[in-house]
C-alpha cells in the first residue's frame, strides 16, 4: 500500500489551519485522516475513525486536556477540524473504573464532556480512543487485514504475521466493553504499534500523526504482501453465456420486483448497475453461492448492504419471462429468510426490535454484474461501493484459505443497534424521493425549471438535450445529482442508448417530461413538405419515440408512471403562419390522449401542459420586442397580455408539471398555464 505522506503538504496544513486558530496537532490530524479516508482499501463512506489528544482552552482561558475524535456524520476523506469534537479527557478516563456502562449512558457521558455542546456526537469508538494513551490514533477497516482475520484460524494467522508488534483483540461489539478490553490488551504490552480487532479492523497509534499513519500503512502492506505470497486456491469461473441483453431489459424488472414489499405497499427503490473485471470475476465464480453467503467483512457494513446479497441466475441463459418468474421467487425466498432471521434473533432481546424492510440491498447476477438498491442514487452508490470493495477482500480471503464471518447473532446486534440505525435515520423523504424523472429539452429554460422543481422535491433527474456541453452546463446549474445525457431525439438509436444509461444509473424511470421542441413557422399553403416533416420529427415523432421507450420500461417495472407532454397553446388555438409547429403540437396532444387510453390499465397516466408566452429559447427577447412593436405595446405589456395581466414564467410551467405528476387520479388532462387566454381555453 502506497504511503502518501508528504512533509510539504503536512506543513501547509499546519500553516493553513493556523490562520483559523487551529493548532498543529489538529491540523495534522485532519491531514492524515484525509489520507486514510481517500483510500477505499482502508475505509469507505464514513467508516473508520481517528483521534488526537491535545490541549484546548476553557472560558477561563485555562489549559485543558482534550481528546478530539471524529464526529458522526463526517467522512474521513473530506473531514475538517470541526469534524473532530473535543471532549475533556480526564472524566472519560474515569469511566474506565466502571464495571458496566450501557450504550445510552456512554453516549450521554460523552456528550456531557464536550467543549462545544452543538458539535456532532463523537464516534461510538470514542472511549477506545480515550483509553489508549497515545496522542494520535488511526482506525480503519482495511481490506487486507480483514482478509486475514476473517479466517477460521484468523487469530493464529495474525500472530504469525505480526508477531508481538500488534495486540490482538477478539470480536466485541463497539462501545464500552470493547474499549475496556482493548485498553487491557494494550496495557499488557504497551510497546505494540497497534491493535488488530478480529473480524472488525485495525488501530495504529503513535505520538505523532506521521508515525501513526506510517504504522497503518506498514501493517496493511505486510498483510497485502502475505496475501500475495500465500495465495494457493485457484479461483474457478463458471461458463460464461455469450448471449447479451441490455440493462434496460433487465434492470426495470428487478427494480419493479424490489419496489413491492411483503406487505404489498409500493415503495420505489433506486437500482444502480455496476460491472468491472473484479465484479465479473466475483459473480462468475464457481463458488459464488458459498463465498457470497458467508456474511459481511466488517459489522459496520451490515446497515448498508444487509448480511447477504440476493443471487439471481444469468438472464442471458433464459427468456426474459422465465427470468422474471425466477427473480420473483428468489426475492420472495430472500424476504422470508430475512424475516426468519429477524424472528430468530429478536427472541432473546430484552427490548424487542422493530423489523426493518426485508429487501436485499445488493443483487449479484452472473454475466451481468452487481445491482445495488437504495432510496436514492447516492444511497445506492454507497451500497455498491461497499459491496464492490468487499469483493476484493473476500476473494483474497478465499485465495489464502476460507472466508469466514461473524455469527449472525453478533451481526444482528449491529444491524438492530439503535446507535447504528441513528446514522441512517436522518433523511426524510420528499414527494418524489425514490423516483426518476426524465426531462427532454432539458437544457432549455423550461427544461431547467422543470428539472429544478423535481429535484427540490427529492427526485433523481435526467436531462436530455442534443448537445452534451450545453446539457452538462445546465445540469451543473441545477444540482450535482442531475444526470446529463446528450441525445438527438430524431434518432431512435440515440434515444435507446439514453434509456439504457438511465437504467444503468437508476434502474428505470417513473416520470417523463416530453418538453423538447422547435418552433417552425410558415404559411401552411406555401410551406415545403421538408419543413413540415422536420417539424413533425422533433415536435411529434421525438415524443412518440421517447414515450415508447419509457412505456417499455414502465411496463417492465409495473409500478405505474406518468408521461407529461408540453403542448403549446398552438395545439388548441393555432396562430397565423404557425402551422408547421401548431399541427405537430396538435398531433402531440392527440398522442398524449392515446397513451392515456392505451396504458391506463397499467396505471400509467398521460397528461399535458398548455403553456403560452414564456421567455425561453422559443420566445427570445428579440421576438418579444418585435411582437410587442407589431401590436403597439411595450414588451412588458405584451408579456402580461392575458386575463390576469401577469407574466407567466418557466417556473409556473414547471409547477404545473409537478402538479400533474402528483395528481394521481388525473389522466388525459390538460393544465393551462397562460395567465388566461379565452381563445386557447380547453373546450
Ligand atoms: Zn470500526
Amino acid at each position: 500500500m502506497q504511503n502518501l505522506w508528504c512533509d510539504k503538504t503536512a506543513a501547509s496544513f499546519i500553516e493553513q489551519y493556523a490562520k483559523k486558530a487551529v493548532n498543529a496537532d489538529l491540523a495534522l490530524r485532519v491531514y492524515t485522516s484525509r489520507l486514510l479516508g481517500a483510500n477505499p482499501a482502508l475505509v469507505l463512506h464514513g467508516g473508520g475513525n481517528t483521534s488526537v489528544k491535545t490541549e484546548s482552552f476553557n472560558l477561563h482561558d485555562e489549559k485543558v486536556q482534550v481528546v478530539c475524535v471524529k464526529g458522526s456524520g463526517w467522512d474521513l476523506a473530506a473531514i475538517e477540524p470541526q469534524g473532530f469534537p473535543a471532549l475533556h479527557l480526564a472524566p472519560l478516563l474515569n469511566l474506565q473504573k466502571l464495571k458496566n456502562l450501557t450504550d445510552e449512558d456512554m453516549v450521554n457521558a460523552q456528550r456531557c464532556q464536550m467543549l462545544d455542546a452543538a458539535a456532532p456526537n463523537p464516534s461510538i469508538e470514542t472511549l477506545l480512543h480515550a483509553f489508549i494513551p497515545h496522542r494520535f490514533i488511526d482506525h480503519t477497516h482495511a481490506n487486507a487485514i480483514l482478509s486475514l482475520t476473517n479466517q477460521p484460524d484468523g487469530d493464529a494467522l495474525i500472530k504469525k504475521i505480526f508477531g508481538s508488534s500488534m495486540g490482538i483483540v477478539p470480536y466485541i461489539k463497539p462501545g464500552f466493553d470493547l474499549a475496556k478490553a482493548a485498553a487491557e490488551i494494550f496495557a499488557r504490552d504497551p510497546s505494540v504499534k497497534g491493535l488488530i480487532l478480529l473480524q472488525h479492523g485495525i488501530f495504529t497509534f503513535a505520538d505523532t500523526a506521521k508515525e501513526a499513519y506510517f504504522r497503518m500503512i506498514e501493517a496493511v502492506t505486510l498483510a497485502e504482501e502475505y496475501i500475495k505470497t500465500h495465495s494457493k486456491n485457484m479461483h474457478r469461473l463458471m461458463a460464461v453465456n455469450s448471449a447479451n441483453k441490455s440493462i434496460a431489459e433487465i434492470a426495470p424488472l428487478i427494480r419493479g420486483a424490489c419496489s413491492k414489499l411483503l406487505n404489498g405497499m409500493v415503495e420505489r427503490m433506486i437500482l444502480m448497475h455496476r460491472k468491472s473485471d473484479l465484479i465479473l470475476k466475483y459473480v462468475n465464480g464457481e463458488n459464488l453461492q458459498r463465498y457470497s453467503q458467508v456474511g459481511v467483512i466488517t459489522p459496520d457494513h451490515i446497515i448498508r448492504t444487509k448480511n447477504f446479497p440476493l443471487i439471481l441466475p444469468s438472464p442471458f441463459s433464459m427468456e426474459m419471462t422465465e427470468f422474471k418468474s425466477v427473480l420473483e421467487t428468489a426475492l420472495r425466498e430472500y424476504q422470508i429468510a430475512y424475516h426468519r432471521y429477524f424472528v430468530r434473533n429478536n427472541e432473546g432481546q430484552s427490548i424487542p426490535k422493530k423489523e426493518l424492510d426485508p429487501l436485499p440491498r445488493i443483487i449479484l447476477v452472473p454475466d451481468v454484474g452487481l445491482f445495488a438498491l437504495g432510496k436514492s442514487a447516492a444511497d445506492a452508490a454507497i451500497n455498491a461501493d461497499i459491496a464492490e470493495n468487499s469483493m476484493q477482500a473476500i476473494l483474497d480471503a478465499e485465495a489464502i484459505g476460507n472466508y469466514t464471518a461473524l455469527p449472525e447473532s453478533d451481526l444482528f446486534e449491529i444491524e438492530y443497534w439503535s446507535l447504528e440505525q441513528a446514522k441512517l435515520a436522518k433523511n426524510s423523504d420528499k414527494a418524489f424521493t425514490r423516483q426518476v424523472v426524465v426531462v427532454t429539452g432539458g437544457a432549455g429554460t423550461i427544461g431547467q425549471s422543470v428539472a429544478n422543481a423535481f429535484i427540490n422535491q427529492g427526485a433523481e433527474v435526467v436531462l436530455m438535450d442534443i448537445d452534451q456541453a450545453r446539457c452538462d452546463e445546465a445540469a451543473k446549474k441545477i444540482h450535482s445529482r442531475v444526470l446529463a445525457i446528450a441525445c438527438d431525439l430524431t434518432k431512435a438509436e440515440d434515444i435507446q442508448r439514453a434509456f439504457d444509461r438511465i437504467c444503468q444509473t437508476f434502474g428505470g424511470v417513473d416520470i417523463v417530461v416530453l418538453n423538447a421542441g422547435i418552433a417552425y413557422t410558415g404559411k401552411i399553403g406555401e410551406v415545403s413538405d421538408a419543413l413540415l416533416r422536420k417539424s413533425l420529427e422533433i415536435n411529434f415523432f421525438a415524443h412518440q419515440h421517447v414515450a415508447q421507450q419509457a412505456i417499455s420500461i414502465l411496463s417492465k417495472q409495473n409500478l405505474g408512471g406518468c408521461l407529461l407532454f408540453n403542448v403549446s397553446k398552438q395545439a388548441l388555438n393555432p396562430g397565423v403562419d404557425f402551422g408547421p409547429y401548431g399541427i405537430a403540437k396538435a398531433a402531440t396532444l392527440a398522442l398524449m390522449r392515446q397513451y392515456a387510453i392505451d396504458y391506463a390499465a397499467l396505471g400509467i397516466r398521460s397528461n399535458a401542459v398548455n403553456a403560452d408566452r414564456i421567455r425561453s429559447g422559443l420566445l427570445t427577447e428579440e421576438m418579444i420586442s418585435a411582437r410587442a412593436q407589431a401590436r403597439g405595446v411595450d414588451p412588458t405589456e405584451y408579456m402580461c397580455g392575458n386575463l390576469l395581466m401577469r407574466e407567466v414564467t418557466a417556473e409556473d410551467v414547471a409547477n404545473a408539471f409537478v402538479h400533474l405528476a402528483l395528481a394521481e387520479k388525473t389522466t388525459a388532462g390538460i393544465v393551462t398555464v397562460d395567465g388566461g387566454n379565452i381563445a386557447a381555453a380547453v373546450r
